[in-house]
């Protein structure tokens, strides 16, 4: 496990690379992200850390050579209430566990001094059940609470540095996510999903209103994760303003995980969609990325990295930017 304390190398000034995209790259490898998947996504790439956990150790190996301080664990929907979607929420725990041990022993191999952020998705219920509500409002705060409490219990006792609350959407679940993730005792970091490209957020709040509701509340850093690199470049001048801490961005670069594969052939494990290509590097090839991460740190950005789409490549791209004391 790392020596130093990741709040205080956020606070002497460093800036922290953070790993890519893994269930997208655990596609990219062939692995079935999409177990149970019909039309819609149902609990993304959970199995994997079982079925698959060489591959997901390998990824994880992959961020930590070419320089990522931080990894995140393929926890994101081995929650419970996503793998009910799949007929395994009684063995939720199982992926859970495995997937935080499928990251720790990563770190313990490919670089001790690396963190392991624990990173829990929200369970996203508008997504199945089409209700415009925040999570915790379907869910009962009790229920949501729980969620949360024992999933980052798991991360915890397998060795986790951080838990990340991430792909968070409602401003109403930012905060009770926060709240019930510092129960354990880690720090805590809060990932808000698929911003607009005027730096709205997904439902239309206003980032402003998100940093004043966690005013008071125990989160030490706010990323805005899986949207794309626009809409980071509109959010995070807005976010680093209103935010008192440290604020990061992991970009997607576009990725529909159930298009039509057209530049992937050797995968087969798509879902029949009228959407575009599944994997859209060519707009945001790692050069390209890497320099608009100078720009998120010139505007207060202390840990960048990359979501859906992103891969080792890109990280390694960026390594030199965010790590260096890179001036423009
Ligand atoms: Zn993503």
């Amino acid at each position: 496990m790392p020596t130093q304390n990741i709040m205080d190398r956020l606070e002497a000034g460093e800036t922290l690379l953070m790993d890519g995209g893994t269930g997208s790259e655990l596609q990219r490898r062939g692995v079935d992200v999409l177990k149970g998947a019909t039309d819609i996504l149902k609990a993304w790439s959970a199995t994997s850390n079982i079925d698959n956990a060489d591959v997901v150790r390998q990824v994880h190996q992959d961020y930590l050579r070419v320089g990522a301080d931080i990894i995140i664990s393929n926890n994101f929907w081995t929650t419970p209430s996503a793998m009910e979607r799949i007929g395994l929420r009684d063995n939720w725990k199982s992926y859970a566990r495995a997937a935080a041990d499928n990251a720790v022993s990563a770190r313990d191999a490919g670089n001790p001094g690396a963190y392991v952020a624990g990173g829990i998705a929200a369970p996203t219920l508008y997504f199945r059940l089409g209700i415009d509500a925040p999570d915790v409002e379907q869910m009962g705060a009790e229920a949501f609470r729980a969620e949360y409490v024992e999933h980052a219990q798991i991360l915890a006792d397998a060795g986790a540095d951080v838990i990340l609350a991430e792909y968070v959407g409602y401003i109403a679940d930012c905060v009770a996510a926060v709240d019930a993730c510092a129960e354990i005792g880690l720090p805590v970091f809060l990932g808000v999903r698929h911003l607009h490209q005027d730096g709205k957020m997904q439902f239309g709040e206003d980032i402003r209103d998100l940093a004043a509701a966690l005013e008071g509340h125990p989160v030490d850093a706010v990323l805005i994760m899986c949207s794309n690199p626009q809409a980071v470049t509109a959010g995070l001048p807005i976010l680093a303003d209103a935010f008192d801490g440290p604020v990061g961005a992991y970009p997607n670069i576009g990725y529909n995980p159930t298009g039509p594969l057209v530049n992937r052939p050797q995968l087969t494990n798509q879902l029949p969609s009228a959407g575009p290509d599944i994997l859209q590097t060519s707009a945001y090839p790692p050069s390209a990325l890497a320099d608009l991460a100078a720009e998120w740190k010139e505007m207060g950005a202390r840990i960048i990295g990359g979501c859906c789409a992103t891969g080792p490549e890109h990280i390694m791209a960026m390594r030199p930017i965010v790590k260096g004391n890179h001036a423009r």
